[in-house]
């Protein structure tokens, strides 16, 4: 029972190193967030030992009559806090919670649409060499070039066209809200399922903050690490007994063996604080965040250096910041930002001429910021010191900068109960 810094002082000591990474600097990458303590502690438990195939009640394994409490609560929890009849918690990311849904519910070699990857789509939505775009005939939309946004007349023309079997309907880099009821109108002419993959905006859906996908979509897939802000996993959502039964089946055994259910436990944890008013309080956070950011990077003094933001704005937990016409590419924006503390990554944008590793774009979020408890004033001044590094020349001295974004995350602090591991 050696505890960490024992057994292993060399891991300690990075955990230690990246705790302090986090609690020094500003995390804004949009698919991230700062999960609770008590998520952790979930994560850290005995459950970690346990094999359980199967569900509850129909396990492959004996003595799982404590992980099928924990995983029916998970379930059940799930269930309430988007309103859906089944769900399926054992996915161990989101990428295997899509896969499961299209192995559920479609054939290799049958058409599916997503939004393409260079416009704000997921691997999995049907990139080429991710399994999507391997197994399947992949027929992507795309958004408008003068307004940014899915356009859904393309989307039926080419389901009409193309005659797909499953339409993907979700994004990783999208600042606006999808027409879910269009989508599903579009997939019920030609007789298509709808998948949503609401991975990045499920923490809204939770707080009644974005409109929920759950009643329009056959399946409803999600993360469970973003802006719902629980461990990393994913899950499966539906309403349909006939759906439930194959998606259970796609999972496990299609997909998995054994379900993580310290994983599921925290999911439980992450669920139950999802359902509580202060989550939602804090969605608001999020999204005033967001728009107060938007709002600084359309400023003239930033549009007179070739910045913009993507679709004009934001609905959602991230903008978009738009760098075609800059001399700054998205990699030394990201850069930039780095050397003072504040992590984002660099997006290709729709229509980029630029390469996808270097990028004109940056995709930046507010949830973990939104987490460590940041509320107008914090936003405002970090929208403001993300605006003035972007605008500065190359040589310029970004110290002060630096400075400001460390009295930001001092005046936040993280995980203050947490000790050092080392
Ligand atoms: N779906 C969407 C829309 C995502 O943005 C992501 C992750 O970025 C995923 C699925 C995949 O999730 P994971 O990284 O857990 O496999």
């Amino acid at each position: 029972d050696a505890p960490i810094a024992v057994a292993d002082p060399e891991v300690a000591v990075v955990i230690d190193a990246e705790l302090a990474r986090q609690r020094s600097g500003l995390e804004m990458i949009a698919s991230e967030n700062h999960t609770a303590f008590s998520v952790m502690q979930a994560q850290g438990s005995v459950l970690t030992n346990k094999y359980a195939e199967g569900y509850p009640g129909r396990r492959y394994y004996g003595g799982c009559e404590h992980v099928d409490v924990i995983e029916q609560l998970a379930i059940d929890r799930v269930k309430a806090l988007f309103g859906a009849e089944y769900a399926n918690v054992q996915p161990h990311s989101g990428a295997q919670a899509n896969a499961s849904v299209m192995h559920a519910l479609i054939k290799p070699g049958d058409t599916i649409m997503g939004l393409n990857l260079a416009h704000g789509g997921h691997l999995t939505h049907g990139m080429k060499i991710n399994f999507s775009g391997r197994l399947y005939n992949v027929v992507p939309y795309q958004v408008r070039e003068d307004t940014h946004q899915v356009d859904m007349a393309e989307v039926e023309r080419l389901a009409l066209e193309h005659k797909p079997a499953l339409i993907v309907a979700g994004w990783s880099a999208y600042a606006r809200q999808l027409d879910f009821a269009q989508f599903r109108r579009i997939a019920d002419l030609v007789g298509a399922y709808l998948m949503v993959d609401m991975a990045h905006f499920a923490g809204l859906v939770a707080a009644g903050l974005h409109p929920s996908p759950v009643p329009h979509a056959h399946v409803t897939t999600s993360t469970t690490h973003k802006t719902l802000a629980g461990p990393r996993g994913g899950i499966i959502l539906c309403n349909d007994a006939a759906i439930a039964k194959k998606i259970n089946s796609a999972v496990f055994p299609g997909q998995q063996g054994g379900p993580l259910e310290h994983v599921i436990a925290s999911k439980a944890v992450a669920f139950k604080i999802a359902a509580s008013p202060e989550f939602a309080e804090r969605q608001e956070r999020v999204l005033l965040g967001a728009r107060l950011l938007a709002e600084r990077l359309i400023q003239p003094d930033v549009a007179a250096k070739g910045i913009s933001v993507i679709s004009g704005g934001t609905d959602v937990h991230l903008v978009l910041v738009d760098l075609r016409n800059c001399v700054l590419n998205g990699q030394q924006a990201e850069d930039r930002l780095a050397t003072i503390d504040i992590t984002v990554n660099r997006n290709a944008v729709p229509f980029d001429p630029r390469p996808p590793m270097v990028t004109s774009g940056l995709r930046i979020g507010t949830p973990a910021l939104a987490t460590r408890g940041f509320g107008e004033a914090a936003f405002v001044e970090v929208a403001d010191i993300i605006a003035e590094a972007l605008m500065a020349d190359d040589d310029a001295d970004l110290s002060g900068l630096h400075q400001r974004v460390h009295e930001l995350a001092g005046a936040h602090p993280l995980y203050a109960s947490v000790a050092a591991l080392s």
